[in-house]
């Protein structure tokens, strides 16, 4: 049984808090300090520790019960909350959200990284009902979350064919930009997501979330294999890591396929050219990056990302 991977993590109050109008990393030993010379309103909004979710791969199977599309095996008597050989009923998917909200309901921002469709053949799939599926799934996490800033990221199976992008899909990038405008507000954010899948967020003055769309450098993505940078979203993560450098700002990347090793296995999920490039560049911005969220690979795992000649990680 695929399970959805729900996390959640503390931003740590020594490496984000923020007071007054100098360094906006301060520990909170001096922001204590600045509540004497009258910022006290600002460092307590801006001290304290922040939260966030991760969630990803739900895998929702809307045949889950009746035809079982994405069972590996016929099975006769199906689970409520699931069962070994299968996608995700959505009771799984509301119960996973529900049990966010009930464990954590204030937190500062959401990361969502794709896969909402199940492991189901083309030829029983369809645009239509791919787009039905994170439609839904979409407003699950708005029920439960209706005031929390959500940032999701397209995984390889929210595209149809599954896999199967180079950002020429203007009608499906529309349609889930769409889905999710209710968090994708900016112009600019909106206009780079129906490009291709990718936005930047400032989520609090000094901390900006990029959502990438590394379904584009999936060596399964047939479509992608001979270009060098789909809908210039490498020449854009430049631009917008630059500017964060430039602004004193910290990043966390927030992106479906990693650019890592499928433990125990020797192989890279990217294509090499794309591999490259993705490496070289997010070292390049360590001192900007502070973590890397990514989705797809349905375990729990920490990684260390080191540039090819061992310089930087
Ligand atoms: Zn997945
Ligand atoms: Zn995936």
């Amino acid at each position: 049984m695929l399970t959805p991977n729900v996390h959640s993590a503390k931003i740590v109050a020594e490496t984000l808090s923020t007071c007054g109008s100098g360094s906006p990393y301060r520990p909170s030993s001096q922001c204590r300090a600045c509540r004497t010379h009258g910022y006290d309103a600002e460092c307590r909004s801006r001290s304290s520790l922040g939260y966030f979710w991760h969630v990803t791969d739900f895998h929702y199977d809307d045949s889950y019960g009746k035809s079982g599309q994405s069972c590996k095996i016929p099975v006769s008597n199906p689970g409520l909350f699931g069962t070994d050989y299968c996608d995700s009923p959505l009771r799984l998917i509301e119960d996973s959200i529900r049990t966010m909200a009930e464990i954590k309901p204030e937190v500062d921002f959401i990361l969502w990284t794709g896969d909402n469709a199940a492991h189901v053949s083309k030829r029983e799939f369809s645009l239509k009902r791919n787009l039905y599926v994170i439609q839904t799934t979409t407003s699950a996490i708005k029920q439960k979350f209706p005031d929390t800033l959500v940032i999701p990221s397209f995984g390889n199976h929210d595209f149809f064919p599954a896999d199967y992008t180079n950002g020429t899909e203007t009608a499906f990038y529309d349609a889930v930009c769409h889905i999710w405008s209710p968090w994708i507000q900016e112009p600019e954010q909106m206009q780079t997501c129906r490009r291709g899948g990718f936005y930047s967020r400032l989520v609090s003055p000094k901390l900006r979330v990029l959502a990438v769309n590394t379904v584009f450098y999936l060596k399964r993505n047939a479509k992608s294999k001979n270009l060098t940078d789909p809908a210039t979203q490498f020449e854009w993560l430049e631009d917008t890591l630059a500017a964060a450098r430039e602004a004193e700002e910290k990043v966390i990347v927030s992106a479906h396929v990693p650019p890592t090793i499928p433990s125990p296995t020797v192989f890279h999920w990217f294509y090499p050219q794309y591999q490259r490039r993705y490496v070289e560049l997010m070292t390049r911005f360590s001192d900007v990056i502070v973590a890397h969220h990514y989705g797809h690979e349905h375990s729990d795992t920490f990684k260390i990302l080191q540039r090819h000649d061992g310089e930087s990680a």
